[in-house]
């Protein structure tokens, strides 16, 4: 089998690159190709030796994710399915704005937390992503893009792993992708502009801080345990003290000043002003010990299967009046995309259904469905 050369950061892909006896900076000029040209043919590299184009050839190979589905939004985002085998997809999405464009990447086939208000966690957990279907996500998003929109600038500016997925429950894979994120041989995005978002995996945001910190984003949803263990099964394992304690030590290596708590409105459930100023108090006290948040509200999603319906905007308007008022900042999540289903937590809707998905590739691939459902190297492309 050859190496996927997506699966390596500029390190991996120098060390790759050194068995082949080739310097270090062939794997740069090598990387450069790769990501910010997206070539796919080493036929293509034309200042690499034709020997080492010859090597690559026999050893190596680029490759991307197959697409099951392109979907765009009125609202100019685009939504992608791609095949990861096996009968699994994994989506991301790209949400255009005036000042920037973001890509919202996927880390995991399903999700092993299983938040109640989430479909991907309801969907239940298939696999970890590799780094290089992780970074293949960004790879082909920024190279559809600028063809499509005729640009030869960059259009993807910031990262943030909010799709499928809890992003440090799959550490190993996700930091070479991140590497390859911020290198100016890569996609030369800042550390402030490529955000991890977690449901609080405690350990892994310290590891992070020292592996590669990046902006932090933390799912918090509940401002005391007994209701957040409901919400975020992992409360039970981390609980929320033991989470704003991690955060304040990660704001000693973050590229900001800041930790953004994510909030998802419930209607009835966690929505009440008397929530708004546990919230308060809670975070009153971490700010005390030097902790900076800011609070980003996101109206639920709904989907049938999580019988929660989204908080009223009179709700909403409350909670952050609340909380605004006490001096923290809270702004309110935009909804992009609802119209193709690309909002936050709705991601999984069309993954959910296994049979469609494993229709669709079958579909695409030419082949019979049953021949999707045994392992992907029996399957005849
Ligand atoms: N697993 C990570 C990252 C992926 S989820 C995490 O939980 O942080 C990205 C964000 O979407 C999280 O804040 C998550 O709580 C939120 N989310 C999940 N389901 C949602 C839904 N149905 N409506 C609104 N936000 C949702
Ligand atoms: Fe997993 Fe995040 Fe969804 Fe929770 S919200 S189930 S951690 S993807």
């Amino acid at each position: 089998m050859t190496a996927n050369l997506l699966d390596f950061d500029l390190e991996g892909l120098a060390a790759f690159c050194g068995q082949l006896g080739e310097k270090r900076f062939r794997a740069t000029q090598l990387f450069r190709w790769i990501h910010q040209r997206g070539a796919t043919e080493f036929g293509q590299m034309t200042d690499l030796a034709k020997s080492l184009r010859d090597k690559l050839s026999g050893s190596a190979r680029i490759e991307a994710l197959p697409v099951l589905s392109q979907h765009e939004s009125a609202d100019g985002t685009i939504k992608w399915l791609f095949d990861v085998g096996d009968g699994d997809a994994v989506e991301t999405v790209f949400i255009p704005e005036s000042d920037r464009g973001t890509l919202c990447v996927s880390s995991q086939a399903g999700c092993a937390v299983g938040c109640r208000f989430c479909s991907t966690g309801h969907q239940g957990f298939s696999r970890n992503l590799s780094t290089g279907e992780i970074i293949a996500q960004l790879w082909f998003a920024e190279h559809f893009l600028r063809k499509h929109l005729g640009q030869t600038d960059r259009v993807i500016s910031n990262v943030v792993m909010m799709g499928m997925g809890e992003p440090l429950q799959n550490f190993s894979a996700l930091v070479p992708a991140l590497r390859a994120m911020l290198d100016d041989h890569g996609y030369g995005l800042s550390r402030r502009r490529v955000t991890v978002s977690t449901s609080g995996v405690v350990p892994m945001i310290d590891r992070l801080a020292q592996e590669c910190p990046v902006a932090l984003a933390v799912s918090l949803h509940a401002p005391n345990d007994a209701l957040r263990d409901g919400l975020v099964p992992l409360n039970k394992k981390y609980p929320i003290v033991e989470l704003l304690d991690a955060c304040q030590r990660y704001l000693a290596y973050a590229p900001r000043d800041f930790i953004t708590f994510e909030y998802c409105m419930l209607d009835g459930v966690n929505d009440q002003p008397a929530h708004a100023e546990q919230l308060v108090t809670l975070l009153r006290q971490h700010a005390g010990q030097g902790m900076r948040a800011k609070i980003n509200l996101i109206p639920f999603n709904p989907f049938p299967a999580s019988g929660l319906t989204r908080s009223s905007p009179p709700a909403i308007n409350a909670f952050l009046r609340i909380v605004n008022d006490a001096g923290l900042v809270v702004t309110v999540r935009k909804t992009r995309g609802d119209d193709i289903d690309a909002a936050c937590g709705q991601l999984a809707g069309d993954v959910q259904d296994r049979t469609r998905v494993v229709e669709r590739i079958a579909l695409q691939r030419n082949v019979r469905v049953q021949d999707i459902q045994r392992p992907a190297k029996e399957v005849s492309l």
